[in-house]
């Protein structure tokens, strides 16, 4: 279930986690993009960090989707950004986290023109949401969903680009959604 001081927890958690790993995510985006992805999400998590999080859920995922907006440049600013507008819309009816991050693939889904398979961050959230479905979503989970990212050719997004030279390669964006999930699990909302 997800409270306003568990949210707050889990983005404090996301910070840390995408600061520590600002190189090795924008490294990841190297062969298969424009090596910022790291960059991109630091900048926009230090913006988070740095903004009004007080108050009720909806007030908490507005805050957070308007400084991802605004501050990351690239592809997975708007969509981050769309998938917490959702999960601000979902919150003024549920706290299930189920029903929330369902919410959020659905928005990225809709803004990226994409969907799972196509070595994006979908192919974190969407069986994620999966094994949280049917109890099995933990840390190793999680890093067999981001190593199953290396075996998809990319169609979506600047990966898309380099073919089948992306395949062998993990999503820089999956990642960064790995360390999401593992934030959530970590703040114990899920
Ligand atoms: P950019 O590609 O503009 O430099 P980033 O490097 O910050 O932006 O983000 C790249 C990540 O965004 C990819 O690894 C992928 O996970 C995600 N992504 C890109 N395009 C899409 C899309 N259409 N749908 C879902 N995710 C996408
Ligand atoms: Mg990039
Ligand atoms: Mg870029």
């Amino acid at each position: 279930m997800f409270t306003p001081d568990n949210l707050r927890k889990t983005l404090e958690l996301f910070n840390q986690k995408i600061q520590d790993k600002k190189d090795y995510l924008s490294e990841l985006d190297t062969p298969i993009g424009d090596g910022d992805h790291g960059n991109n999400m630091a900048r926009g998590m230090d913006a988070v960090m740095a903004a009004d999080l007080s108050g009720d859920l909806p007030d908490i995922f507005k805050a957070t989707a308007m400084a991802l907006i605004s501050k990351v440049g690239g592809a997975s600013g708007p969509l981050y950004g769309t998938a917490m507008m959702e999960m601000m819309k979902a919150s003024k009816e549920s706290n299930d986290p189920e029903i929330l991050l369902k919410a959020a693939i659905e928005g990225i889904k809709k803004r990226g023109n994409s969907t799972e398979g196509e070595k994006t961050m979908l192919d974190l959230w969407v069986p994620a949401v999966e094994n949280l479905n049917n109890g099995t979503l933990n840390p190793a989970t999680i890093e067999i969903l981001v190593e199953k990212t290396k075996d998809i050719k990319a169609t979506k997004g600047r990966a898309s680009y380099v073919g089948d030279r992306s395949i062998g390669h993990i999503d820089p964006g999956a990642m960064s959604s790995a360390y999401f999930f593992e934030s959530l699990l970590e703040a114990g909302v899920i």
